[in-house]
């Protein structure tokens, strides 16, 4: 596990750039935590990372949002408002993270015995330090 501190939005674009630029097709990443902790500013990153030059906003009310780069195609979750399982299969997104494609899932902690165990697990969270600081964990990340 890695742990990282970051001090603004920006340093937390980079780390998720830093962790796209360590994945492969098919790789599923799985972001916890709260309101306004920093999950779609990290998806930001990632896509960044991937060459995707689109706006990323939350898929709160669609639950996903599908972005295509040169190089990789980006599926990006938020299952907060999820109610059951079923929601998820009529979505189809069972066949996505086994598409090949690059899925990222915000609110993953409220699914988590449906994410496949191989993800990457980024944790993030508040500190008592400052309001732009945020602690930032990623289990599974290859070592670049
Ligand atoms: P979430 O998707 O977790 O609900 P967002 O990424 O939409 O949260 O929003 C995070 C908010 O916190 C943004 O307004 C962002 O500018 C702000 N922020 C302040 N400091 C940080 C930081 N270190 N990392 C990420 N976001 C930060
Ligand atoms: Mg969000």
């Amino acid at each position: 596990m890695q742990e990282y501190i970051t001090k603004n939005e920006k340093e937390t674009i980079k780390l998720g750039k830093k962790l796209a630029a360590s994945i492969n097709t098919g790789s599923i990443i799985a972001i916890a935590g709260d309101l306004g902790s920093g999950k779609t500013v990290f998806v930001k990153g990632i896509a960044e990372g991937l060459s995707i030059n689109d706006h990323i906003t939350s898929p709160t009310f669609t639950l996903l949002h599908s972005y295509e780069g040169m190089d990789a195609t980006l599926h990006h979750f938020d299952v907060y408002r999820v109610l059951d399982e079923r929601e998820l299969f009529e979505i189809g997104f069972y066949e996505y993270l086994h598409s090949g494609d690059i899925c990222v899932i915000e609110w993953a902690e409220l699914i988590c015995d449906l994410i496949p165990s191989h993800a990457i697990w980024v944790h993030i969270e508040r500190t008592l330090n400052d309001v732009n600081e945020r602690r930032i964990t990623i289990e599974g990340m290859n070592e670049a």
